[in-house]
């Protein structure tokens, strides 16, 4: 049977039966099952089924519950009603028990999507017609780099091949986890676990071989990755190249400092999970001698904490940032809270330009009620340690972290490959490299054009995923002689925590040609919980992280450094 027919189905039936639940607390029986097997359908079209993943699914679909409640309960009905929606705190008391019933409602359809979708293999078979026999010759198949882009497209080739004998798939990395960057500054913020955002490859990829190591050069000609050198493993006889038929960049982006070595050496990267820890025990340490200090100026230098960068990344961080400093300085009787700053320099005269202007005003205003302090259309030309030069000025501090600018990974730097300005590789719209049959790149180290609207798709995790599955999908096209698929995809919109409970979210309306909607405050921090949780991968992983939340509802944030500094 067609697939879309079949999901559509397949949702149909568990959004009206899940739906039962939803007439017990919002009523109108008939217009709540229509609604709620029109949400089935969207469902089960948009997430591929892994079989048997019952407990993913019921966490999946419950979280999906929170923004559906937004939008529906909290936005659309107001609205029908001709009122307009309110989200004051009197207003979302009222509001509960819907909030409970479409969480109930999300967790009921993933568990019975997923059932159903199991059902239906059962007696149709496959969605995915099993792969026609492949040349004798086993396809090696390497990917480079384990973030988002690495561990989607080596999913999406698992389910692609099955386990097909005539295949291996290889993926390199440096890390053995892939990181949920979204979640970074609330590590940095001391809100969750480092340990807790991170994904092991090898328990999530069951027929990929996995190797630990960091790729030093591409030897094109050769077909082979070369991996950088390691006494210790060149003694134990462990394998420094690995060859390839197929090889996929997907080794992301690093920090552009634009040529100030000054700023790369005195400023902390917020790109891994390291940067994270180490920017929270260094605000630790600040604190922790700002105690010991007589000198008043010198107590300021120490509590001023500067975030070079207005975009996702740069204000999440300096949110963050504000909110576990203000939480902390209790903990420091002798420090005075007028002692302490959060300072954003962002080099435009506004943050968050990838948000809708008033967003970006309305984030600007809720950080600044809180303590943050902007210097916007400022750019920084240098640092000391100490000191942090403005163009405008300077600033007396002794933690700069830079989030202002990316380039992609220097490794394709001296490969003879086709690239932007930038040094992204130029990808054709089917993502494979300029001109270079086997050779594929994908996420933040690509220059993807969307085959549809002819525009660049901008280096995000959202992007990447969905790059990685058309990916997967040519290179089985490529494999059987069948035409390449451009690649295209409308972006859902973006979120951004901007402080306690206070995020801004544009949402992209379905079908609409680019008309979005938005939300702020404590609505569009639930729906960013809710979205970001059901997107990090793992259950385990989302219970640690729900915990974590949990706990820092009702304690204090930690202040234990874990590593030495000194
Ligand atoms: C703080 C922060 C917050 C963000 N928030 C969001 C958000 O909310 N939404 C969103 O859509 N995007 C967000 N992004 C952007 C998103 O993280 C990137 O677009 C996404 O990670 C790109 O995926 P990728 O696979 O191309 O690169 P990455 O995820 O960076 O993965 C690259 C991988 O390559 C590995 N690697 C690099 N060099 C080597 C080497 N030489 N050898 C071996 N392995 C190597 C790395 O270890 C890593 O595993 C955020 C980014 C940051 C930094």
């Amino acid at each position: 049977m067609n697939r879309a027919l079949r999901r559509s189905l397949v949702g149909t039936l568990a959004g009206a039966v899940a739906s039962c639940v939803l007439v017990a607390t919002l009523g109108q029986p008939i217009l709540i099952v229509l609604l709620g097997a029109a949400i089935g359908i969207g469902y089960a079209v948009a997430l591929d089924p892994t079989r048997g993943a019952y407990v993913d699914s019921l966490m999946a679909g419950g979280a999906l519950g929170v923004p559906l409640w937004g939008l529906i309960s909290v936005i659309a009905i107001p609205l029908f009603s001709k009122r307009m929606p309110e989200w004051s705190a009197e207003q979302m008391r009222t509001h509960f028990p819907a909030l409970v019933g479409w969480v109930v409602y999300g967790a009921a359809l993933g568990l019975l999507t997923q059932g159903l979708s199991d059902l239906a293999e059962r007696i149709w078979g496959p969605e995915i017609e099993p792969p026609s026999p492949l040349p004798e010759k086993k396809t090696r198949i390497v990917i480079l780099g384990g973030g988002f882009a690495g561990m989607r497209t080596a999913e999406c080739l698992e389910e692609q091949f099955r386990a097909s004998a005539s295949l291996s798939i290889t993926l390199v990395s440096e890390t053995n986890a892939l990181l949920f960057t979204p979640m970074l500054a609330e590590v940095a913020g001391s809100s969750l676990e480092p340990s807790h955002i991170s994904t092991p490859l090898r328990s999530s990829l069951h027929q990929t071989e996995f190797v630990r190591g960091r790729v030093a050069d591409v030897d094109l000609a050769g077909r082979r990755v070369l991996l950088e050198s390691d006494p210790a493993m060149d003694a134990a006889g462990l394998r420094q190249e690995i060859p390839y038929d197929h090889l996929v960049f997907a080794l992301g982006a690093v920090s552009n400092y634009m040529g100030m070595a000054n700023l790369q050496k005195y400023s902390f990267n917020f790109k891994s999970l390291l940067d994270a820890i180490r920017i929270r025990n260094h605000v630790i340490e600040m604190f922790e001698r700002a105690d010991r200090e007589g000198d008043s100026d010198a107590r300021r230098q120490m509590l001023t904490f500067v975030v070079a960068g207005g975009g996702f990344a740069g204000v999440e961080l300096a949110g963050a940032l504000n909110d576990y400093a203000r939480g902390i300085v209790v903990d420091y009787p002798k420090l005075q809270r007028e002692e302490l700053s959060v300072v954003l320099v962002h080099s435009r005269d506004r943050i968050l330009p990838e948000l809708s202007e008033t967003l970006g005003r309305y984030a600007q205003r809720k950080m600044e009620e809180r303590g943050v302090t902007f210097c916007l259309n400022t750019r920084l030309t240098d640092a000391q340690p100490g000191l942090v030069t403005l163009s405008d000025g300077a600033i007396r501090a002794e933690t700069l972290v830079w989030t202002a600018g990316t380039a992609p990974n220097p490794l394709t730097k001296s490969l003879q490959l086709a690239k932007d300005k930038r040094g992204a590789l130029i990808v054709e719209k089917s993502l494979q490299v300029q001109g270079q049959p086997g050779l594929w790149a994908v996420g933040d180290c690509a220059a993807v054009v969307d085959a549809k609207t002819g525009k660049p798709c901008p280096p995000t995790a959202q992007f990447a995923l969905r790059e990685a599955q058309v990916l997967a999908k040519n290179i089985r096209a490529q494999s059987e002689g069948r035409p390449l698929q451009g690649f295209h995809f409308d972006s859902l919109g973006a979120l951004c925590v901007v402080g306690h409970q206070t995020a801004c979210a544009e949402l992209a309306v379905p079908f609409s040609q680019g008309r979005s909607m938005r939300f702020s405050g404590l609505l569009a921090w639930l729906m960013w919980r809710g979205i970001y949780l059901a997107k990090l991968p793992g259950l385990e992983r989302k219970i640690r992280v729900l915990m974590d939340w949990a706990v820092e509802l009702f304690f204090p944030r930690d202040i234990v450094q874990t590593i030495d500094l000194k």
